[in-house]
């Protein structure tokens, strides 16, 4: 059985703002370079002292948690709606209160992460290219479909295959994460239900297996659209995106 502690945080009150958001830090936005602000919305992968490279669950099972540690969180640019990373430098305990482990979850939510338990705060700059920034940890078939999209998307050519292409990988991602097929309502004359990437991500936000940013930004760029006219490299910078978050660890 999940053994979890009886007395959190959580029994006096979180100080977030809504459900999985945490406490609100000054940054300077990669995408609209705007002053502005974001909050931890998930935890995604910690950093290691010393340059290490482990999976995020190792931290109490195999190391001794550090004194200070930086653990990375998706969040998103209040001025301009886009996905970034927070790194947050906490106590090492602190930090581990806040990961997930196989089967368990946190012993504290990230919306109940308080400013004054971050010591720093910086923003992850997205790599520039060559390719997509993707985790090391997702699945090697998910980046061998995604690498020849992003090489599309960044000549500027097949636009609709690109788009197809990040639908069917994101559907492969989302079931791989484990979150179950919709239930098939009626087919309008054109795919099942279930083969739908809204109600999918809708599912995987509120079941904590992506951030809130994941489905809001899906809708932003229309990744359901089946009309031409979207962006590929949007699409395609959304989907590692979704895969950086769906697959923590170094
Ligand atoms: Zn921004």
């Amino acid at each position: 059985m999940v053994k979890l502690r009886a007395v959190g945080f959580g029994d006096f009150g979180p100080p977030g703002v809504g459900r999985g958001v945490g406490a609100l830090f000054p940054i300077v936005c990669p995408f609209c370079h705007g002053k502005t602000a974001a909050a931890p919305e998930m935890f995604v992968r910690w950093r290691p002292p010393a340059g290490r490279s482990e999976a995020a669950e190792s931290l109490l099972l195999r190391a001794p948690v550090p004194a200070e540690a930086w653990g990375i969180f998706s969040a998103v640019c209040a001025a301009c709606d886009q996905p970034v990373f927070l790194e947050l430098k906490t106590r090492g305990e602190t930090l581990a209160d806040l990961l997930p482990r196989h089967r368990t979850p946190a012993r504290r939510a990230v919306g109940q992460l308080e400013a004054n338990e971050v010591s720093e705060c910086r923003v992850v700059t997205p790599k520039p290219p060559p390719g997509p920034n993707l985790p090391p940890s997702a699945p090697e078939k998910f980046l061998k479909t995604l690498r020849p999209l992003w090489e599309d998307a960044e000549k500027g050519r097949n636009d609709e295959g690109v788009s197809a292409g990040c639908r069917w990988l994101l559907l492969d991602v989302l079931k791989d994460i484990g979150v179950s097929a919709a239930p098939r309502r009626g087919v309008f004359g054109g795919k099942p239900e279930g083969e739908k990437l809204g109600p999918r991500l809708r599912a995987a936000c509120e079941a904590g297996l992506l951030p809130r940013w994941a489905q809001t930004r899906a809708e932003a760029i229309e990744v359901d659209a089946k009309t031409r006219g979207g962006d590929p490299k949007a699409y395609v910078a959304y989907v590692a995106a979704v895969m950086r978050a769906a697959y923590p660890g170094f």
